[in-house]
């Protein structure tokens, strides 16, 4: 692909460059309300403005922005390290997923709320036996008066605590084929039938939680994509997922990158041959992200979908920021374990990376069968 930006993506550029220069909103505060609330304010400046569902049709509040800018929008808001926002599976999954999928009255129903923070998604997908194997899924929906009856758990459900609205997949006919008898709901999260427990992480954050569903009701017009197309549509959720976010990764690493090279020279390590030899290696494989970020785009330009391809980046990006987030604690010696350090959370944090969004092992079988062709595993 020809990576030379055209006039009008440069003057895009540009106009992000010299909104962010007057907006940005500074540094995020510590504190998981503090910061909460910070990032929804954020995001509600970037949507006053019309950027933060920008690839999103102009009537719904997007700018209708295309591939490019909307990578060059990831990559500009990660070299200006600006916050992410509040609501982010709905923007990255939940309003993509109604836009592809929904009926007129879910697009006017949904989309606004989420891009105003005003009401904030999350993912109910995973369970106790189903993460890799998602279609073995075994909360059940049963028929009842005008919608369904959701019984079942969920788990490492984030942003579950403070959610509205729950992107849920659920099987509604236990007689179909696996990926056949699933639908996908929309759940209200404000009904006494849904307990949210938090789980703790490594980190000592809650980030994510355990969702139980005692005869949940979702009605009839909360389902996205028809009774039993629940795996079409959870698939272009993952996709989405993992394909929007390969611009803001890479950017986000060299960023950290040059963050690890002053850390380097203060602890004065910048003549070691070892920790310039892992440090070349990271950078080389951080640029290979971002060409391999460009070579996800031109799939999608072709194909009008994210695609398999996806997950290369996402696999890549996991890699690189464990490797590097252990360069830093290798580096820091005796300070490394100090539990007050930013590197040391980012080491910890960087455990997830490998996990959350698909492992490492279920995005190499996707490239392995999917896009290099090779014969299936089992
Ligand atoms: C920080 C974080 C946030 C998350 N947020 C959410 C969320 O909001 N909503 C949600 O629904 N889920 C969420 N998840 C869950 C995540 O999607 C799952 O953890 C992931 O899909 C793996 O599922 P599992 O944990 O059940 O592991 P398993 O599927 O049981 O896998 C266990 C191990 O076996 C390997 N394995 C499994 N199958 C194969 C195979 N066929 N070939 C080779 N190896 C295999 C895996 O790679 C892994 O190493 C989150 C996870 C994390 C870490």
């Amino acid at each position: 692909m020809d990576l030379t930006l055209s006039p009008q993506e440069e003057s895009f550029r540009e106009e992000l460059r010299a909104w962010l220069a007057i907006n940005h909103p500074g540094k995020e505060p510590e504190g998981d309300e503090a910061s909460f609330e910070f990032r929804r304010d954020w995001q509600r400046r970037l949507a006053a403005d019309r950027w933060a569902g920008l690839s999103w049709p102009e009537q719904y509040g997007g700018r209708g922005a295309t591939l490019v800018e909307q990578a060059i929008f990831n990559e500009e808001l990660a070299a200006a390290r600006a916050p992410s926002m509040a609501n982010v599976l709905g923007l990255l999954m939940g309003g993509p997923v109604v836009i592809a999928h929904g009926t007129e009255e879910q697009k006017e129903r949904y989309l606004g709320p989420i891009l105003n923070a005003d009401e904030i998604w999350c993912q109910g997908f995973s369970e106790p036996e189903s993460g890799s194997d998602l279609a073995s899924l075994k909360t059940r929906a049963v028929r009842s008066d005008g919608g369904w009856v959701v019984t079942g758990q969920k788990v490492w459900t984030t942003l579950a605590e403070r959610a509205k609205w729950c992107m849920l997949v659920a099987r509604t006919d236990p007689d179909a084929p696996k990926h056949q008898g699933i639908t996908y709901f929309v759940m209200d999260m404000d009904q006494e039938a849904v307990q949210v427990r938090p789980l703790v992480q490594i980190t000592g954050e809650p980030e994510f939680n355990e969702l139980f569903l005692e005869e949940a009701f979702v009605p009839d017009e909360n389902v996205v994509g028809g009774t039993g197309n629940g795996w079409g549509v959870a698939i272009t959720t993952l996709m989405h997922e993992r394909s929007g976010i390969a611009f803001a990764l890479q950017v986000q690493l060299k960023v950290a990158l040059g963050e690890l090279i002053d850390l380097i020279r203060e602890q004065g390590l910048e003549g070691d041959p070892i920790v310039r030899q892992r440090l070349g290696q990271l950078y080389i494989e951080a640029e290979t992200l971002r060409l391999n970020a460009w070579r996800g785009l031109t799939q999608i330009m072709k194909t009008g979908m994210p695609g398999p391809e996806g997950s290369l980046p996402k696999w890549q990006w996991s890699d690189i920021n464990q490797a590097l987030t252990e360069l830093s604690m290798d580096v820091r010696g005796l300070e490394a374990p100090r539990a007050d350090s930013d590197w040391t959370y980012r080491f910890l944090r960087a455990r997830a990376n490998s996990i959350e969004g698909g492992t490492t092992e279920i995005l190499k079988n996707i490239i392995a069968e999917r896009v290099l062709g090779l014969p299936r595993m089992r």
